[in-house]
């Protein structure tokens, strides 16, 4: 449909076509074996056309050092096909500086496009040989569409554009036409560059040159960069002839754009700035209009003080960064559109995203943040991504973070340092949306294994505590009395035998006693064995609050107990014994039943070798207590 329209346009001749010598010019191309020679014979019968050919060669080529003189020199240097297009493009701009089209701004359209065009050559990272010159042909033509309804439809195309007015919408603009002439600008642009012989890509960059997003192209081809550096071109040149608040928004927009092609904000505003001189200079040579335009660094400035506004869907293009596995990444990035893109990208993929402007402030943030992932910059002030990929390997605490480091392609050759400072992995600039997702799968899958051990250590951590715990328990247990919660028999043994040892070395002195309550099988019999454990119960509590805080008081089988006395001799221990019968004596323990107790008392003598001697003298002192009659106490 579109083709037939534009055939109908083209067969009436309402369309702005090559004339005169570019005509001849663009024939002459067609024909095998042409010569560079009778281009340039071609070429010269206009003095007018060539002046500016060579003055404009010499624009777009001042990186060469020897100027260009002559036509053939620039035929020679530019090649056929570029200076063919020049002469084309050279021959529209002559020909339509006005038309009949009452509302469109012929100059403008003109000082508009030359700008695209500038901005496009130097926006393009060119490193083929003619690319640069290719972009401009690009850039000049890329809206000739719009010329051409201008041109076809004068009074139509008038209305419309009174109709969108100041607005200046792109996509109302496209409707309307769509509307009223079945055909849009950027769709007559495409057949128009078709029809003159323009390659392909020319035609599908132009066509989609306002909204990249609307092809379908991948991310990072030859062809995708192309569209975007035109698309960020014909914004740029837009915001030029903007003003003010409108300038800034459209900048703050494009700066994120340009980093997404890797254009840093730097090298933006300095490009920038080269495209709008040469402008000035151009625009002089083809007679017509430019306008002042403040050096791009303040714009930028501006534009950064009202932070920078983050891109919309269409702006980011098809990102697919599914985040399986959420991460917390540290952004390390002194180009503040790179970090504003990067950031913008791992945040709609589901990630938690902070930012540090060099490695400095990148190792202030660490323990707050505790990142999982850090993406670094290479180039940065103050501490570049090699110093700070080293100083985050040297700490314990960082030395397991991952770490991509981005790149350069120059850079590439220099890889084995990032690895050897400690890098995990590379990225290069501009980063693929693809590649980075494919990088942050691995990583999600490492940091997820990690976080998985990381909690399997801790349940054995915590397995292990657990047990250690029960064994202490266990342990207690198995030295404690469960009744009285006394030490039981087997800790008294083994007290005694070690307060025996520690007497022996410091010859300090060292007693025991054994307790026995009196008549204990008639509480039994007279009341139960349950009124017995309690009045067991009672008696061990009378002994242990009335003993000293040093002495040992141990249940010691059924009703007798063990009190171990260290540094109390026969005298002291006597004493102390005393005390604790009267105790329990007078403790009112159950009911109005007497309870009382006997004790013999042994303390340590040289004639005793052991503490099994030691026991057997309490024991023998116990006897004779109970012989006295009971409720007595017995030493010596
Ligand atoms: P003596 O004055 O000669 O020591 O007389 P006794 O009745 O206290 O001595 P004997 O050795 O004849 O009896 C001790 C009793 O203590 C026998 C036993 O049933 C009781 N007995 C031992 N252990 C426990 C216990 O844990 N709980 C209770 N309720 N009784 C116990
Ligand atoms: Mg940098
Ligand atoms: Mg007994
Ligand atoms: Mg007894």
């Amino acid at each position: 449909m579109v083709n037939t329209k534009f055939e109908a346009l083209k067969e009436k001749d309402h369309l702005p076509s090559p004339k005169g010598i570019a005509l001849k010019i663009i024939q002459l191309t067609l024909k095998e074996n042409v010569t560079t020679q009778e281009i340039a014979r071609a070429i010269m019968t206009d003095p007018a056309l060539s002046g500016r050919l060579i003055k404009m060669a010499n624009v777009l080529m001042s990186y060469q050092t020897r100027p260009i003189a002559s036509i053939t020199d620039a035929v020679m240097s530019l090649g056929l096909s570029i200076v063919r297009n020049m002469v084309l493009g050279l021959s529209l701009v002559e020909d339509s500086r006005d038309g009949a089209c009452r509302k469109f701004d012929y100059q403008n359209f003109w000082s508009h496009s030359l700008l695209t065009a500038i901005a496009a050559k130097n926006f393009l990272d060119g490193r083929r040989m003619g690319a640069a010159e290719e972009m401009f042909i690009l850039g000049l033509l890329a809206r000739v569409g719009s010329l051409g309804l201008a041109t076809a439809y004068p009074k139509e195309y008038s209305l419309i554009i009174e109709k969108v007015g100041a607005v200046d919408i792109d996509a109302a603009l496209i409707d309307l036409e769509r509307t009223e002439f079945g055909i849009d600008h950027n769709q007559l642009t495409k057949e128009m560059l078709a029809d003159w012989g323009l390659p392909q890509i020319f035609q599908i960059a132009a066509l989609h040159h306002e909204n990249p997003a609307l092809s379908d192209l991948a991310e990072g081809n030859r062809l995708w960069h192309i569209l975007n550096i035109l698309h960020i071109a014909y914004y740029f040149s837009k915001a030029c002839l903007l003003h003010g608040q409108q300038r800034q928004k459209m900048v703050s927009k494009l700066i994120l754009i340009a980093a997404r092609q890797g254009l840093e904000a730097n090298v933006f505003t300095e490009l920038a700035d080269k495209t709008v001189q040469e402008w000035r200079e151009l625009s002089k040579l083809f007679g017509i209009r430019s306008v002042e335009v403040p050096l791009f660094n303040e714009i930028l400035q501006a534009a950064l003080s009202d932070e920078l506004e983050v891109l919309d869907d269409e702006g980011a293009s098809k990102i697919s960064l599914e985040a399986c596995y959420a991460l917390r990444i540290l952004l390390v990035e002194d180009d503040c559109a790179t970090s504003q893109v990067l950031k913008f990208l791992l945040t709609k993929a589901g990630h938690t995203v902070a930012t540090a402007g060099d490695g400095v402030e990148a190792l202030g943030m660490l323990d707050k943040f505790i990142p999982q992932l850090i993406i670094t910059d290479w180039h940065m002030p103050n501490m570049n991504g090699i110093e700070f990929c080293k100083a985050l390997r040297c700490n314990d605490l960082w030395r397991n973070i991952h770490v991509f480091v981005m790149m350069t392609q120059d850079n590439l050759d220099r890889m084995e340092e990032i690895f050897e400072a400690g890098a995990s992995d590379y990225l290069t600039k501009p980063v693929n949306s693809k590649v980075l997702g494919a990088r942050l799968c691995v990583t999600q899958r490492m940091v997820q294994l990690q976080d998985e051990l990381k909690v399997e250590h801790q349940q054995l951590r915590n397995v292990a505590a657990q047990l250690a715990a029960s064994n202490q328990r266990l342990q207690q247990m198995a030295l404690t009395d469960v009744l009285t919660e006394l030490p039981n028999r087997r800790h008294a043994n083994d007290y005694l035998e070690q307060q025996w040892a520690v007497a022996e070395r410091s010859g300090r002195p060292l007693s025991c006693m054994i307790v026995d309550v009196d008549f204990f099988k008639r509480v039994n019999d007279t009341y139960g064995h349950k009124v017995g454990d309690d009045v067991l119960k009672q008696v061990a509590q009378i002994l242990r609050s009335s003993a000293r805080k040093q002495d040992m008081v141990c249940r010691y089988g059924g009703e007798e107990f063990l009190v171990i006395c260290p540094d109390a001799d026969a005298e002291q221990a006597y004493q102390y014994a005393e005390r604790l019968r009267q105790n329990v004596a007078a403790g009112n323990i159950y009911q109005n039943l007497m309870v009382t107790i006997s004790i013999g008392v042994a303390s340590k003598t040289s004639t005793l070798s052991n503490a099994e001697m030691l026991l057997q003298l309490a024991d023998k002192y116990l006897y004779i207590a109970k012989e006295k009659g009971r409720n007595f106490t017995v030493g010596r």
